[in-house]
């Protein structure tokens, strides 16, 4: 079972069979992780958020649920979290919301780094699917839109099963990071048993 330790600002990219089932924990408070998946028979079909959102009539995740390409292809299944405490609605952090936000940042964009994946594939296109924000949090407490601390305790988790055939990136978002730059603060771990 493949196991990676991610510092904020760095991926680790799995490829799923159906029923294979990934892991994403968070190795430290306040870390949060974001994930798009793609079809492996043609990456351009990919995770909409969008979609997802609206057949499930949710706005986090939930156990049961089903995360849907931009086709209505089912490509994940949350199998088991421990925290509801999640984003289907903000994109991929970049270096322009980076720049809005006035962050200094430890690593590559989760968007950086699932570009440049995209582009290890054939797809040099400047923009990537949003993400599912895991212990992502954007606050509209105060009626103002804007990043939080991740609503990560440390070893809180969300469990994924694969749907279909598909790549699962996951990057520890530099943006709202938990821990020191450089220390591990996401685990990633999936099952690989069968050949993909
Ligand atoms: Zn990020």
């Amino acid at each position: 079972m493949p196991e990676v330790e991610l510092a904020a600002g760095t991926m680790a990219v799995a490829t799923l069979a159906p029923g294979d089932s990934l892991c994403v924990r968070a190795l430290v408070a306040g870390q949060a992780a974001e994930l798009v998946a793609h079809a492996a028979a043609d990456p351009r079909e990919r995770l909409s958020t969008l979609l997802t959102g609206l057949a499930e009539g949710a706005y986090t995740l939930r156990e049961g649920m089903v995360l849907w390409s931009q086709e209505y292809r089912a490509l994940l299944r949350v199998e088991e979290l421990s925290n509801e405490r999640h984003d289907l609605a903000l994109e991929a952090c970049n270096p322009w919301v980076s720049r809005a936000l006035s962050a200094t940042l430890a690593g590559d964009c989760c968007w950086t780094s699932f570009r440049a994946w995209l582009e290890r594939e054939g797809l040099p296109e400047k923009w990537v699917p949003y993400p599912v924000g895991i212990f992502k949090q954007a606050d509209e407490r105060s009626g103002r839109y804007g990043l939080r601390a991740g609503s990560s305790s440390v070893g809180d988790f969300v469990r994924f099963s694969a749907a279909s055939r598909c790549t699962v990136l996951v990057s520890a978002c530099p943006l709202t990071a938990g821990g020191e730059p450089g220390a591990p603060a996401i685990e990633v771990t999936w099952n690989a048993t069968r050949e993909s």
